[in-house]
């Protein structure tokens, strides 16, 4: 699944057996390799796919359900081997679940994973006794559209961020990324190389370091207080574009 130096640099699938019938009546099961070029996480930045890989994706699998779902006995008419022009169709009908609310609901956890851990987050760091594992339990199927947690797992054994210095901020990381889409769409985007506003940007934002409350600091460079507006728009923009 995931990229790899000299690897072949394509998402495609290819036929290793095609499923067919044998002589003594037997069925030889058909076998699918998917490859694809998916990052990996780099240290604790979680890898999210673009819209483009999850439409890829969907894609290539529904190549893959073609090759599993095919029933024909003999291996020459049996996985791709098909009319030129039904070929591409299970692959473009999948496609169509990437452009639908439920679907995309279903398969954009990771989202509301960080809500999920923001408030496991904030919970833990203002109560007392809290079992962490009951807390997910509960918490789980709350927030993640009603999945419940996988049985025997404890997600707080690999949420490191509560133990390491950023105790009850986890939700911080969010906003950082809200006022950085706000600066950069404000200031940056129509004139990327503009060195004017690369100067304000070090002497009013950079330079003050913790000295100065972050919203006056950021006030002050925008012109205005900053907003989510932007976030929320640049967010709607991206997945109608792709
Ligand atoms: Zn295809």
């Amino acid at each position: 699944m995931y990229t790899r130096e000299g690897k072949y640099g394509q998402t495609c699938v290819v036929a290793l057996q095609n499923g067919s019938v044998a002589f003594s009546g037997a069925r030889q099961i058909p076998v699918a390799l998917l490859i694809s070029q998916l990052q990996k996480d780099i240290g604790s930045t979680p890898s999210l796919l673009r819209f483009s890989e999850v439409v890829s994706l969907f894609h290539e699998f529904g190549h893959v359900a073609q090759y599993m779902c095919n029933r024909a006995s003999f291996s020459r008419l049996s996985g791709m081997r098909v009319d030129p022009d039904f070929v591409e169709i299970p692959a473009h009908v999948l496609e169509h679940w990437c452009y639908e609310s439920f679907s995309l609901k279903l398969i954009s956890g990771f989202h509301q994973q960080e809500v999920l851990y923001c408030l496991f987050d904030q919970i833990i760091h203002s109560a007392d006794n809290v079992d962490i594992v009951e807390l997910f339990k509960h918490l789980h199927p709350k927030v993640m559209l009603g999945l419940p947690m996988l049985e025997g797992t404890n997600p707080a054994s690999c949420f490191p961020r509560c133990a390491i210095g950023y105790e009850a901020s986890c939700y911080s990381r969010i906003w950082s990324e809200v006022f950085a889409a706000d600066i950069f769409t404000t200031k940056f985007r129509d004139d990327l190389l503009n060195r004017n506003v690369g100067m304000q940007f070090r002497t009013k934002v950079l330079a003050q370091g913790g000295a100065k409350d972050p919203v006056e600091i950021l006030s002050d460079f925008l012109g205005r207080e900053p907003s989510i507006r932007t976030f929320i728009d640049n967010k709607i923009e991206c997945s109608l574009r792709q």
